[in-house]
């Protein structure tokens, strides 16, 4: 039997042959398969009724909620387009998301009223805000809305060529573009699977299987998480927001079995002051990515956590995952893979290209492309963009540096805008940012290039020294030049309170060079 054509249907699968097994447990709330279909069924008759048509954006601006999957898996049905929005950002920013989404219903979670309020005057085409659990909220409540439209599947036929999800990416490196995936593209890592060959066992949950849900649904990773987990049929429990405290009583009490952190994520759970107490026997995965890891963290992670750990590869232009590093490829001492993100999934293209798009000799560092049927359709509303990034054969660019080695395993080198060029040759920040992590003294630590006359740009480290312990720039400087090559070295250091990073923990480079920068121009920015 063709597997269906899109998540919803399987969630429909999944009610009618396991209607019972539960799919997002949140506190004490269980919503089981039947549920969610059940509910699915009437936001979808609720959004007809309002106009919705295919095509068109839905938002969501919230902390995590199961309603919330809900909710699209019920636009999802009528062609409707989810478009979740970082509840984290500031009101202009919200504003930008959603005028450039054009969503015409917005679902809002609870505490983001008052921005809706203030937002609302700057995207008039939002006809109605729903709150999901929300009381402060005096408009339309989900539950109620919801509740007043029939149970009845809707008439609409969903292809797996029309849009599902627009996410927005992380906006790490400028403003966030909203990627667009479509029903095919989520679908088709399952699809991958399916045909057999490279079946890796941590790849998709297996009945009876717990996921912890504590990633940001208006990232790739939670979402992504959400979907894999609807689809597998299994129970999700979801976090509305990461807190390490009730991450670790849920590894310890509830059987989980997988979760998916980044490695900022990962660094609060093992500094948690229980962390030592917990039994981590019964969690099978750490799956983990979205920004390099430091090679101690995660030797550490590894010692403390001691189950199986993946890294993951991949950005939501890829709809998530595109290459992974599994268990077996984590041996802490010794092994150079431990650097490595790991080989590319079943069904996924990648090479390593030139500025020119040429792609480039095995081993030799260059831009990552990627091509499969995970790559987004574009980005909304933004055809420059998306003729930058997709080429005519489907190549995607990720804007991310790094090579292939001769075993076909990927080695990340930051992204190509941040790499640093100095007296000619490349500096990967990553790799100077390893060395200082290693000094005992460092908390956190970030590299840029800023502005150098002689050398074009010199390397400078963003560091943050332990609470309690004093570092000169001297000692620091010495550190760097016995573990990476001179040309390497940061020339300067500055010791600050903590680095800027965005919700996903990733280091907003851009911030720290900026004041270097002012008035002058970096070839790439
Ligand atoms: P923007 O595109 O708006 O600048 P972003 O690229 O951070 O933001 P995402 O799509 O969330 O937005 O992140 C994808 C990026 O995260 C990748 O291009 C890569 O730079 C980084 N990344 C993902 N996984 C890893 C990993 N395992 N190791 C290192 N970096 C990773
Ligand atoms: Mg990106």
């Amino acid at each position: 039997e063709r597997a269906a054509d899109s998540f919803c249907d399987i969630v429909a699968e999944h009610a009618r042959n396991q209607g019972d097994v539960i799919a997002f447990t949140y506190g004490d709330e269980e919503i089981s398969f039947a549920e969610l279909d059940d509910g699915a069924n009437r936001v979808a008759n609720g959004l007809v009724a309002l106009g919705v048509k295919p095509g068109d954006r839905v938002a969501f601006l919230g902390k995590n909620h199961p309603l919330y999957f809900e909710a699209f898996v019920g636009a999802a049905r009528i062609g409707a387009v989810m478009t979740p929005v970082n509840w984290r950002l500031a009101a202009p920013e919200v504003a930008y998301i959603l005028d450039n989404s054009q969503a015409r219903v917005v679902f809002v979670g609870e505490g983001f009223a008052a921005m809706i309020d203030q937002v609302r005057a700057a995207v008039p085409h939002v006809e109605l805000v729903i709150g999901i659990d929300a009381p402060e909220y005096a408009g339309t409540d989900y539950r109620t809305w919801r509740d007043g439209f029939p149970a009845t599947p809707p008439a609409h036929k969903v292809k797996p060529e029309d849009d599902a999800l627009q996410l927005y990416t992380s906006g790490t490196t400028g403003k966030p573009k909203g990627a667009v995936m479509t029903h095919g593209s989520i679908l088709s890592s399952r699809d991958a699977m399916a045909s057999g060959e490279e079946m890796r066992q941590w790849q998709e949950p297996i009945p009876g299987d717990v996921t912890l849900l504590a990633m940001p649904c208006f990232h790739i990773s939670g979402t992504g998480t959400g979907i894999g987990t609807m689809v597998a049929g299994t129970n999700s429990i979801v976090l509305p927001e990461y807190d390490p405290t009730k991450a670790l009583d849920l590894i310890q009490n509830f059987n989980i079995s997988k979760i998916f952190l980044v490695p900022a994520a990962i660094q609060i759970l093992l500094n948690h002051p229980r962390v030592n107490d917990v039994d981590f026997s019964r969690l099978k995965y750490v799956t983990y990515g979205a920004s390099p890891i430091p090679l101690e963290l995660m030797r550490e992670a590894m010692r403390v956590m001691g189950c199986g750990f993946v890294q993951m590869y991949g950005m939501t232009e890829t709809s998530g995952t595109i290459v992974a590093l599994d268990p077996e490829d984590h041996v802490p001492e010794g092994s150079p893979r431990m650097r490595s993100v790991g080989k590319p999934l079943a069904g996924v293209e990648i090479k390593i290209i030139d500025e020119a798009g040429n792609e480039v000799p095995t081993g030799t560092v260059g831009e990552i492309a990627t091509r499969s049927s995970k790559n987004m359709r574009g980005y909304w509303n933004n055809p420059e963009a998306t003729a930058a990034t997709i080429d005519a054969e489907g190549w995607l660019r990720t804007g991310d540096a790094g090579y292939l080695d001769e075993d076909g395993y990927l080695y990340i080198h930051d992204r190509v805008k941040d790499m640093i060029i100095s007296g000619g040759e490349n500096v990967y920040p990553a790799e100077v940012e390893n060395a200082l992590y290693a000094h005992p003294k460092v908390a956190d630590v970030a590299v840029i290039g800023v502005p150098d006359a002689k050398w074009g740009e010199a390397v400078k480290a963003c560091v943050v020294v332990k609470p309690g312990e004093e570092l000169s720039e001297a000692e620091l400087i010495a550190h760097a030049r016995q573990h990476i090559a001179g040309y390497k070295c940061p020339k300067s250091v500055d010791f600050i309170p903590a680095l800027p990073r965005n919700p996903s923990g990733k280091i907003l480079r851009r911030e720290l060079r900026a004041p270097y920068w002012a008035g002058k121009d970096r070839a790439v920015n």
